[in-house]
């Protein structure tokens, strides 16, 4: 067995401002993070958390393996997290797969509500459990799974990396056969669509990665885009299969991000208008220009009003 094609896309959605979801499409390493805080400190939690699984992933194995390093990930983001006061209480989820293509033994590691699935021949099944609050109330027989996707509260985790000095992984082992098609997805993906959808939408897409992953992203922006979108594909084909077309060199979302340290005050005084433009959330349908102007308008104002506090600050 071998890894086959492999794709990774990430979009903002329709919904939000910024994108604080990173992704790795780097085989034998996959993996999705969503980070969460105020200011810029969602991405920058989602950007080490990537950062930290790519540096040591070439060196890993196993359940275990993963594990240690998406702890190793939560080390690095809650020391920044004390080390700047800008990041405090930020955090972020992470799902990875790592693949021992000799075996075929996929190894999953995961904090919070970015999952992994299997699409194997017509079945689409869900590899991971959520750390949410509505999973728990599920679980515990206190919500169906049909009342969970439409909870108000359905996108509160009960573990995150980077909030606390430890945290608790869920790691196991699968074992791939060929013809599989893993999923790695955030919640923007997962809350947007119905398995079936997703399935439908890989099927149409000829099990494509490339086209699977643009298609999905699509299906969500069209069922409202709420929030940031991202999407992980990678099959295992058998040895004998062709070999892949080259998989696009990835842009790792780590490296675009900014250092914590670099986040110049505009970056937060834009935040700080966006989240009173973006939280009171208009109408399901007509957010699009008019919100994005009043917005604009929003972020011009605070950022007026900053140099002219600034200005009489320095006369
Ligand atoms: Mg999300």
């Amino acid at each position: 067995m071998k890894i086959g094609r492999a794709a990774g896309v990430t979009d903002t959605g329709r919904r939000r401002l910024r994108n604080e979801d990173a992704f790795i499409c780097e085989p034998p390493l996959f993996a999705v993070a969503d980070g969460m805080g105020g200011a810029r400190a969602g991405e920058v939690a989602a950007g080490l958390a990537a950062a930290a699984l790519e540096e040591a992933g070439s060196e890993t194995r196993g359940a275990e393996g993963v594990a240690a390093l998406i702890v190793e990930a939560n080390k690095r983001i809650w020391e920044r997290s004390l080390n700047d006061p800008r990041t405090t209480g930020m955090g972020t989820t992470v799902t990875a797969a790592l693949v021992d293509a000799a075996s075929g033994a996929v190894a999953i590691g995961h904090v919070g509500d970015s999952r992994a699935y299997l699409l194997r021949d017509e079945t689409l099944e869900q590899l991971t459990t959520d750390h949410s609050l509505v999973a728990e109330l599920v679980e515990s027989g206190v919500l169906t799974p049909e009342e969970a996707e439409r909870h108000p509260q359905r996108s509160a985790i009960t573990r995150a990396l980077g909030t606390e000095p430890t945290v608790e992984v869920d790691a196991f082992t699968m074992q791939a056969e060929p013809g599989d098609l893993f999923l790695v997805c955030s919640d923007g993906l997962s809350a947007m669509l119905s398995d079936e959808a997703v399935s439908s939408a890989i099927e149409t897409a000829d099990r494509d990665p490339e086209r699977a992953a643009d298609a999905l992203v699509a299906a969500a922006n069209a069922r409202g885009g709420e929030d940031n979108i991202t999407v992980v594909l990678f099959e295992i084909v058998d040895d004998q299969a062709p070999a892949p077309s080259p998989v696009p060199e990835p842009v790792p979302e780590a490296t675009v991000l900014p250092e914590a340290g670099e986040l110049t005050e505009e970056d937060v005084q834009v935040e700080a208008s966006e989240s009173v433009a973006a939280e009171p959330e208009p109408s399901r349908h007509g957010a699009g220009a008019g919100g994005r102007v009043a917005a604009l308008a929003l972020i011009v104002s605070v950022l007026v009003v900053g140099l002219l506090v600034l200005y009489l600050a320095v006369r």
